[in-house]
């Protein structure tokens, strides 16, 4: 069977020098590594050792390093490193297709916010976040940045899934699902940080203020306080809509980024979802204060917030990952999709064919999202020594040839569903198109009974 074609029955061969590793995956058609220069091999092979990779390059020289525990023939697929989804409310999955074509304000006040306040607990957060998670490494990614209640329940289902993820806290001056009283946010993030689960480097915590205009700057200043002093990222929305910027500006005189800025918010670890309302002395104070923007291109459409100006980002230093946001608002979690609207889109607002070429998206997806979450030493790309986080597309299919560009064909051509196997820490969490950790029946199941009750709010 193509990609599953093991020569493990000749263990002899091994031992001629050759070093053993757990996988050695050769052969592949193309091999797109990510790197700083963007290398794509034909006929390219990774072995794996353990949870790091131990070699990237092509297939004959791989083969004469490393032998394999199991050698995989990847003929007629495509390897490249998993995808990095940097904002998502995972257990927004449970909401998905419930309020749609409303104005953020109208989506969030009227559909969201009495959904999550009657509905939301531990248990919807855990299932919800287990069918986003299962989404998404059949979607090849790898890695997700998590913002949510109850996320105790979002860190179990990373940590039984098997991909790794950011997850963060969510904070608001308001009753939440899972703090009804505001004024004991701060016990409740600490709770959270002394809890997550220790031992466990896939996973990592986070906190996560919804936005300026549902925090203060006292709860903004206190949050990133405790993230500062636990070296953890720190999570914002920010400048999602005309209005909320307008409505900052009338009551600090300020605008948002510089706003976060004096309250001494902004450094390279804060990561600011969307940033569509940024102007260019704002987008040159995230550059110098290396603060990373989550491109959310899907649900900024769909709520008509806007576009936001990433070819600017680029040009002046300013990180960009992308994310899919919650299901609520997209409603799928396919990087793929996203980096093809991003790509689109941008050629099309700018009226230049060269905004946002497919290299520098497929950057933002991994290498970029790395970056922007503060794990770019060891994910976002195919390089010895890194994580071995990867996955196989096979390209057997009409959509996909001929194949001029691998890197074209991933941002323009290529679906989620292409996607046939995935590997986070060097354990295989994808196999033929199927999670292998959780039972996605059972995963269905569950989110069905669930939501029931959710289908009369429509
Ligand atoms: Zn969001």
């Amino acid at each position: 069977m193509r990609g599953n074609s093991h020569d493990s029955s000749h263990p002899e061969v091994k031992d001629q020098g050759r070093r053993t590793v757990d996988w050695l995956l050769h052969s592949a058609d193309w091999l797109v590594t990510c790197n700083d220069h963007m290398i794509c091999l034909r006929d390219g092979a990774v072995a794996i050792e353990k949870d790091t990779l131990a070699g990237v390059g092509p297939s004959e020289k791989i083969r004469q390093q490393f032998a394999g525990l199991q050698e995989w023939d990847m003929t007629g697929f495509l390897l490249a490193p998993g995808l990095v989804n940097t904002h998502v409310h995972g257990a927004m999955s449970c909401f998905r297709g419930l309020a749609d074509d409303l104005a953020l304000d109208q989506w969030l006040f009227e559909a969201i916010f009495p959904a999550e306040a009657n509905h939301v607990n531990e248990e919807l957060v855990y299932w919800g976040t287990l069918l986003s998670i299962a989404e998404m490494l059949k979607n090849g990614i790898t890695t997700f940045c998590d913002g949510y209640f109850f996320e105790e329940a979002a860190a179990q289902a990373a940590l039984q899934s098997g991909a790794r993820a950011v997850l963060g806290q969510g904070i608001l001056d308001f009753p939440a699902p899972d703090q009804q009283d505001p004024g004991r946010s701060r016990q409740r993030a600490e709770a959270f940080l002394k809890n997550f689960p220790h031992g466990h480097d896939r996973i990592r915590p986070s906190l996560f203020c919804h936005a300026p205009y549902t925090c203060s700057a006292e709860t903004l200043q206190w949050v990133k306080g405790l993230c500062r002093e636990e070296e953890i990222l720190f999570q914002i929305h920010l400048s999602e809509t005309r209005q909320e910027v307008l409505q900052l500006r009338k009551k600090h005189g300020l605008w948002p980024v510089e706003y976060l800025d004096t309250l001494g918010i902004l450094d390279g670890l804060t990561l600011c979802a969307h940033g569509i309302w940024v102007n260019p002395e704002e987008s040159q104070l995230l550059a110098q204060r290396e603060t990373g923007i989550a491109h959310n291109v899907g649900s900024n459409m769909k709520l008509a917030a806007g576009v936001a100006p990433i070819p600017r980002f680029l040009s002046e230093g300013v990180k960009v990952g992308l994310g899919t946001d919650g299901c609520a608002s997209n409603n799928d979690l396919d990087l793929f999709g996203e980096m093809d609207l991003t790509a689109k889109l941008h050629k099309v607002y700018w009226k230049d064919p060269e905004a946002c070429p497919a290299s520098h998206v497929l950057k933002m997806a991994t290498t970029g999202g790395a970056q922007v979450l503060g794990w770019s030493s060891h994910i976002g790309s195919l390089e010895v020594s890194k994580k071995a986080d990867l996955m196989a597309l096979d390209l057997n299919s009409p959509h996909l040839v001929p194949l001029y560009d691998p890197v074209s064909h991933l941002v323009y051509s290529a679906r989620g569903s292409d996607v046939c196997h995935v590997w986070v820490d060097g354990r295989q969490v994808v196999s033929h198109g199927r999670i292998l950790n959780c039972r996605e029946e059972e995963i269905i199941g569950r989110i069905k009974k669930i939501t029931q009750k959710l289908g009369s709010l429509q």
